[in-house]
């Protein structure tokens, strides 16, 4: 049932912002609290952000994600941030397996499903990226592309861990270009996204899980996009980096 699954609109900051500067922006995105209503609203700042930014929305209902994760709890990893962290300084999303790191540092589906894993097992919620580049839309093989991520990327959970998911599908081509999928092609591709939880997990994960749709979003392309049957929010990059176009952005979700 459509109606059950609640929006989420999350920002990815990616690698922008200074500590002053998080600090600012979330100031600016704080008042979204008292008007979000039925949207989850959570903003994805650079690990250097995290802990201050978590600080700044404590006591509202604005969620903070981190943007990746590594899969063990502790150990010798020199560079890497683990759940347990995540978790302890008051994350509860993070995002896993964005086009960017699949393209610039080597992130494989199978790492991806070991970062999903581990997140779900410290009681994290990961948004769990996929979407297929221009080359492979164009060549026809967008719902290959899918299947493959998708059903690597969420091998072996469990059915309630599968619809307590969140799914951001973003298409690679659309992504800092200007050039948004429209609604009923992100609609399609989301829908076939659903479809494949129900094959897997059946039709409660299936009906649950709530599936973004990512990739340059702005305030006057989202209520088209919500407006669609299987799209239950989005994943904002650059319009997330100013308070006025978030905003504008979970307003008109
Ligand atoms: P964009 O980025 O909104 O700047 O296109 C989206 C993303 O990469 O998550």
């Amino acid at each position: 049932d459509v109606t059950s699954r609640r929006p989420i609109i999350a920002g990815n900051w990616k690698m922008f912002k200074t500590l002053s500067e998080a600090a600012a922006l979330v100031e600016g995105v704080k008042p979204l609290d008292a008007v979000t209503g039925g949207v989850d609203v959570v903003v994805c700042p650079p690990f250097t952000a995290l802990d201050r930014v978590v600080g700044v929305l404590r006591g509202t209902g604005i969620a903070v994600g981190a943007q990746d994760v590594y899969w063990e709890d502790s150990g010798a990893f020199t560079g890497e941030i683990s759940p347990v962290m995540l978790k302890d300084i008051g994350c509860r999303y993070v995002i896993i397996g964005h086009s960017e790191r699949r393209q610039f540092f080597g992130e494989t589906d199978e790492k991806v499903n070991r970062k999903i894993k581990a997140v779900l097992k410290h009681g994290l919620v990961p948004i769990m990226c996929v979407g297929e580049t221009l080359a492979e839309r164009e060549a026809g093989r967008t719902e290959e592309v899918i299947h493959t991520q998708a059903s690597a990327g969420l091998a072996g959970l469990a059915p309630d861990q599968a619809g307590g998911l969140v799914i951001a599908y973003e298409p690679v081509w659309a992504i800092g270009t200007g050039k948004t999928a429209s609604d009923q092609d992100a609609q399609q591709v989301i829908a076939y996204i659903r479809s494949l939880v129900r094959d897997w997990y059946g039709a409660p994960a299936a009906d649950q899980v709530r599936i973004q749709y990512g990739g340059s979003v702005k305030p006057n392309n989202t209520a088209g996009l919500m407006a669609q049957p299987d799209i239950d929010g989005a994943l904002v990059g650059g319009a997330s980096l100013e308070a006025a176009s978030f905003t504008g952005i979970v307003q008109a979700a």
